[in-house]
């Protein structure tokens, strides 16, 4: 197969979605082209889950109907799980946050368990990771035409509902209850690692033996590069414009998530406010990391892990990920300094001067 096909299936206002997403500057991986490329692969992309998706097949079956079923698939998900009030009047969790204080939503069996592994990871970081962060999301308004910094009293009486312990899950009736009015799910750290792994899955049964499917950066790879060698991704310096990568990381089969401060942010009064929220707080976080990205064999793991690591800061996020077998992540702290888990081993090569290892 040797043919190069790229297109557009969007039905979402493209043009504000595309300049949301270029400016939020999501795209923080580079992936790095191999020189001995025999064939090209098989290429769709789309404007999905806030960000620029594209899912490139190198190897076993290309067949254009199976890049879109996967690609359907990614659109499913933003269809039932987007709180975006600016591309949805109604998703089922609108519903569910539309609802609160007031009855439970039946939702599909999917959104139902993205939220439990949501709360899983939500218990198990101490609420660093926080399904129930979108009232604060709502207030601060980060990416949106309303982002603003709130006052103090506004944060104050946000924070008691932003309570993931409060959510009710009622696997029998397949529904969500939030008890308190005001509250409301958000499952934008997590979402996009789900639904790689949703859209990995159709391409993995279809046939398909090497793939790179990179979601705004949220990189995941089927198989090795054609040539046998490992997919090899660059990853973004966080103070740089986007061509600029402190380091590479050789992996295959696996998928890399990277969460940091510069995605999407507003600056006021020289301070930079930023996308990833601290509900101990109430503001951006701010636990001396720049960025955080992990290495794994799920990307819902390595999403949600993201996200939170980058609220707990290098102790914390050093013993989560140390605990978790199969997961390694690479921190880097607002001083330039690069730390690794002790798995990583020779797969990530650090190639910026500007930046040190440290133990
Ligand atoms: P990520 O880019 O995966 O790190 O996720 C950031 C997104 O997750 C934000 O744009 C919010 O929608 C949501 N979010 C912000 N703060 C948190 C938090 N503390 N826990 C869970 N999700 C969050
Ligand atoms: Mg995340």
């Amino acid at each position: 197969m040797n043919r190069y096909i790229s297109w557009e299936r969007r039905t979402l206002p493209v043009h504000r979605l595309l300049v949301r997403t270029l400016a939020a500057g999501t795209l923080f991986v580079l992936v790095l082209a191999g020189c001995a490329r025999t064939t090209e692969p098989v290429v769709v992309d789309d404007l999905l889950l806030g960000t620029y998706v594209r899912i490139a097949v190198h190897g076993g079956t290309t067949e254009r109907p199976l890049l879109d079923a996967a690609m359907d698939r990614v659109a499913e998900v933003e269809r039932k799980m987007s709180v975006s009030t600016a591309d949805y009047e109604e998703t089922e969790l609108l519903r569910v946050n539309r609802a609160a204080g007031q009855e439970p939503i039946p939702v599909s069996e999917e959104t139902l368990e993205v939220v439990k592994a949501a709360l899983a990871y939500s218990e198990a970081t101490g609420g660093a990771f926080n399904v129930a962060v979108e009232p604060l999301v709502s207030l601060w308004g980060i990416g949106t035409d309303d982002e603003r910094v709130p006052s103090e009293l506004e944060i104050e009486a946000t924070l008691p509902l932003v309570d993931y312990s409060a959510v009710v899950v009622d696997g029998d009736a397949g529904s969500l209850y939030l008890p308190e009015e005001g509250m409301g799910l958000d499952v934008g750290g997590i979402a996009k690692g789900y639904a790689a792994d949703e859209a990995a899955a159709i391409l993995r049964d279809g046939g398909v033996t090497s793939a790179l499917l990179d979601f705004g950066g949220n990189i995941l790879v089927i198989g090795e590069k054609p040539d046998g060698s490992a997919w090899r991704v660059g990853i973004q310096r966080p103070d740089a414009e986007r061509a600029a990568y402190l380091g590479i990381l050789s992996i295959r089969d696996a998928t890399v998530v990277t969460s940091g401060p510069y995605e999407r942010f507003f600056v006021q009064d020289e301070v930079r406010y930023h996308h990833i929220l601290d509900s101990q707080t109430g503001f951006p976080a701010a636990a001396g990391l720049e960025q955080v990205t992990i290495v794994a064999e799920r990307s819902i793991d390595a999403d949600a892990l993201s996200t939170a690591c980058f609220v707990l800061g290098l102790g914390r996020a050093t013993e989560l990920i140390e605990a978790r077998p199969g997961v390694e992540a690479i921190f880097v702290d607002t001083e330039g300094r690069v730390f690794l888990t002790s798995g990583i081993g020779t797969d990530f090569e650090l190639t910026d001067a500007n930046y040190t290892l440290s133990d």
